[in-house]
């Protein structure tokens, strides 16, 4: 039984593993951070976000200070599908997002008596979400 986690990562209860749901590649142990089967890119966050002024002239130019904080992108090693992306300061491990007791999802999984990718329908095949998931902001107010 195979359970989506998130629109590219899956927990195969069967092998116990992580897995990418783009190409099936094995990304770890499920009872562990499937970032340590992930391909990391540590990134200077200047890169993704630039310079509102010249750096030339000034210090502070609202690009994050690379030894500061730092931009890691974790990457399917097989198809190479964005999977997660955090910011960190410079050395910092990567967190643990998701730390999932296995044996209780296989049992609430069992006991539905269903296919869990037939009931969760989100993800990289048919491009939706679960309702609520969509991120936007048109709907709030002008508080800021
Ligand atoms: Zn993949």
């Amino acid at each position: 039984m195979r359970v989506p986690m998130t629109e590219y990562l899956r927990i195969n209860l069967d092998t116990e593993l992580w897995e990418c749901r783009v190409c099936e590649q094995s990304l770890g142990d499920a009872r562990g951070n499937y970032k340590e089967g992930t391909l990391v890119y540590d990134r200077d966050p200047r890169e993704i976000h630039q310079s509102i002024i010249d750096p030339e002239r000034y210090e502070f130019t609202f690009a994050p200070d690379p030894t500061y904080c730092r931009i890691l992108e974790y990457y399917c090693p097989s198809c190479g599908v964005q999977l997660e992306t955090e910011y960190l300061p410079p050395g910092h491990p990567p967190t643990v997002d998701m730390l999932w007791d296995i044996d209780s999802l296989r049992e609430q999984w069992q006991a539905r008596g269903v296919d869990p990718e037939q009931v969760i329908t989100y993800g990289p095949d048919d491009g939706s979400e679960p309702e609520g998931a969509r991120h936007s902001h048109a709907s709030q107010g002008g508080a800021a």
